[in-house]
């Protein structure tokens, strides 16, 4: 069997792991020139589902280098109001066995970085997926905007939000604006002086601190047991890391409206127009809150629109399946976008990995299609609906047809 992966992010560059790992032929075409050409540093919250996923999709050793890179932040996620005022405790159950207890933050470069170990022959970059074909006697052929195209048994869409393989093959499924823009950015700890700035409340696995009119400034710490290199090179020294140093993740959202700018201008601004843009969003707000998002490194923003899959019923299923953000992207709002995207990850592996004992393979892919539509969409309702109650996000329209 030859499996073609559009996309090598965090749902596709796991499943060219795991297929790895079971002798299975894969090809991975992911559009940009190169790893690194995107700004990919932002934290990721890893959760148990993930951390499961990732210890079957890599080798032990890959695996020992991600729990090694990794933040252990504990399982606080707190909301506070603008003058810290606390307003509401949680703390997520731990869970034995699993490193950080199942609460775990990292670096996307670094994520991105380990799971690209091992798999340099089978990426192809500049490689975008303009449409595909479903060939007769079986199989699939891609083709890409160069000119050049690939056949494999099976093509999985993997390409994210705007995927090109999901608008060809089902093109009723929405994905639909929900109204919140976010500003997201780093604050460095490299000075001490920073760090000491944030109190040991704010530093748990996800603050969320919400004022007026539902802005909202989240906060999340990635900090490092030991310097990246040295972690890979112990344990793993063919996988090549970038160093990173500790920084605490801070996000400034409100309500499209809020901005004083079009969409268009938001999404051409550089990061000291971003940063201004942010300030007075926090205006009047703690004066400790107003320093943290005063140190936002302006060339670690970016702006976010939110946006989210509004839930389909199964389809019929051929030699062409999707994955990750390009069936169920969601709202940011509970961080479990990529974790579930690790999930589809490792029970496609199996389904595939299945096919290639014996089981039908429109079997095996439909088996997956059915596990997946039922946790990713209520992955996707639940993002929904706890982000329109807390921070005011659209609720996720009735699906249409
Ligand atoms: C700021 C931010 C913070 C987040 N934090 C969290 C978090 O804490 N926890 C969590 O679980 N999730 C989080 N998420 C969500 C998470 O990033 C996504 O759910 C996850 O990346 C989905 O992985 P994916 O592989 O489906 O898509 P992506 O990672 O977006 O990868 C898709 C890939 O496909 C490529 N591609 C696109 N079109 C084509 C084409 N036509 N041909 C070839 N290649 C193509 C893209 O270049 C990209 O490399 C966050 C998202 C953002 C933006």
């Amino acid at each position: 069997m030859h499996v073609i992966i559009a996309g090598d992010g965090l749902g596709g560059l796991p499943l060219a792991q795991g297929l790895r790992q079971a002798g299975i032929s894969v090809a991975v075409y992911e559009k940009d020139p190169g790893a690194a050409f995107r700004n990919q540093g932002y934290r990721i919250r890893i959760n148990s589902d993930g951390i499961t996923a990732l210890k079957a999709v890599l080798t032990p050793q890959a695996f020992e280098v991600f729990a090694a890179t990794a933040g252990n932040p504990g399982p606080r996620m707190d909301t506070f109001d603008h003058q810290l005022n606390l307003l509401h405790a949680q703390e997520l159950p731990l869970i034995q066995g699993l490193p950080g207890g199942g609460h775990l933050a990292v670096n996307r470069m670094t994520l991105c970085q380990i799971l690209l170990s091992g798999l340099a022959k089978s990426v192809h970059y500049g490689a975008r997926l303009t449409r595909y074909e479903i060939n007769p006697p079986g199989g699939v052929t891609a083709y890409f905007a160069d000119g050049t195209s690939a056949t494999g048994d099976v093509l999985i869409g993997a390409d994210g939000v705007n995927s090109a393989v999901r608008q060809q093959y089902l093109p009723q499924a929405q994905v639909v604006d929900a109204g919140l823009r976010l500003l997201y950015g780093k604050v460095p700890f490299a000075d001490d002086e920073a760090r000491a700035l944030v109190p040991p409340d704010l530093l748990g696995l996800w603050t969320t601190v919400v004022g007026a009119e539902r802005r909202f400034v989240g906060l999340a710490p990635v900090q490092y047991r030991q310097p990246m290199r040295q972690a890979a090179g112990r344990i793993a020294p063919q996988i090549e890391l970038s160093d990173d140093s500790d920084y605490l993740a801070c996000v400034v959202g409100a309500r499209r409206e809020q901005f004083p700018c079009t969409d268009q201008e938001l999404f051409a601004m550089d990061g000291p127009q971003l940063r201004a843009l942010a300030l007075p969003l926090v205006k009047g707000w703690h004066p400790r809150l107003v320093e943290i998002v005063a140190r936002q490194d302006p060339a670690s923003l970016f702006p976010v629109s939110v946006r989210t899959s509004v839930p389909i019923g199964p389809w019929e299923t051929s030699s062409v399946t999707l994955l990750g953000d390009a069936i169920h992207v969601m709202s940011p709002a509970i961080g479990v976008g990529t974790n579930t995207a690790l999930r589809d990850a490792r029970i496609l592996t199996d389904r595939l990995a299945q096919a290639t004992n014996g089981r039908p393979l429109t079997e095996a892919l439909h088996a997956y299609e059915a596990e997946m539509l039922g946790y990713s969409f209520d992955a996707v309702r639940d993002s929904a609906d706890r982000g329109h109650r807390m921070v005011g996000p659209d609720p996720l329209p009735t699906p249409q047809g």
